[in-house]
């Protein structure tokens, strides 16, 4: 079995939920008393957030190289980085570091092609749903269009995540704002969403909603366990 390094604490509200997923997945598919050789790089999640809401990649691509390079000495043999908002600095990570990464945003886009979906709604941070990273691997990669909630909808999702589910807080006001949210965008043409954040999934379960659910959570951790045992 081959050792996961997972960078974490972004928040650790949802890197506990990666650990229990790579874990379960592990024992469903080996059996028995196995469970997953892993290796956790956990940040302190408040230098992170000012970092980025200060609009300093600069600094926070220095913490992620850093991180990468600590599960590198710690022999990881693949990287996961448990947040979708954080693989902006994947592009450095994989530049400095020898390290096989798996992109959030490849994992997901492999099960929705396999799904045989064309338009997703994506939800997440506003860097996430803005910018141009986690958009231009599915389309590019998958052939997958993405659309996004209008502004005021961003601004709530957004808001959301920050003040309460990174803090654990799961507010019926909020579900059903999301799931307000996400049947919208059925009108739109969405046929699925993606939760694109990684606290997301504490909130919204594919039962919430009228349309498949893509848990990044999930999936990304299941991949990494699926590298682990090839
Ligand atoms: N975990 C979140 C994500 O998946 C948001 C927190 C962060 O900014 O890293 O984007």
């Amino acid at each position: 079995m081959k050792k996961i390094g997972l960078i974490g604490g972004m928040s650790w509200e949802s890197s506990q939920v990666y650990y229990s997923i790579i874990n379960e997945k592990v024992r469903e598919i080996l059996g028995g008393f196995h469970s997953a050789k892993c290796v956790l790089e956990s940040v302190d999640f408040a230098e992170i957030e000012k970092l980025q809401h200060q609009d300093n990649w600069e600094s926070l691509n220095k913490s992620m190289v850093e991180a990468a390079k600590n599960l590198e000495n710690a022999k990881a043999d693949i990287i996961i980085l448990c947040t979708n908002t954080m693989h902006l600095c994947s592009p450095e990570i994989t530049k400095n570091s020898n390290v096989p990464f798996l992109h959030i945003a490849s994992a997901t886009g492999k099960v929705i092609k396999q799904e045989g979906i064309k338009k997703v709604l994506l939800l997440g941070t506003k860097f996430t749903m803005e910018k141009e990273f986690f958009k231009d691997i599915l389309k590019e990669d998958y052939g997958v269009d993405v659309i996004i909630p209008k502004d005021e909808d961003r601004e709530i999702v957004h808001t959301v995540i920050y003040e309460e589910l990174v803090h654990g807080k799961l507010e019926a006001s909020s579900k059903e704002n999301y799931i307000r949210i996400i049947n919208n965008s059925i009108a739109n043409g969405a046929q699925g969403v993606i939760l694109g954040c990684t606290e997301i999934p504490l909130l919204i379960k594919s039962k919430d909603v009228d349309i498949p659910v893509f848990d990044t959570t999930r999936i990304h951790a299941e991949s990494a366990v699926e590298f682990a045992l090839q």
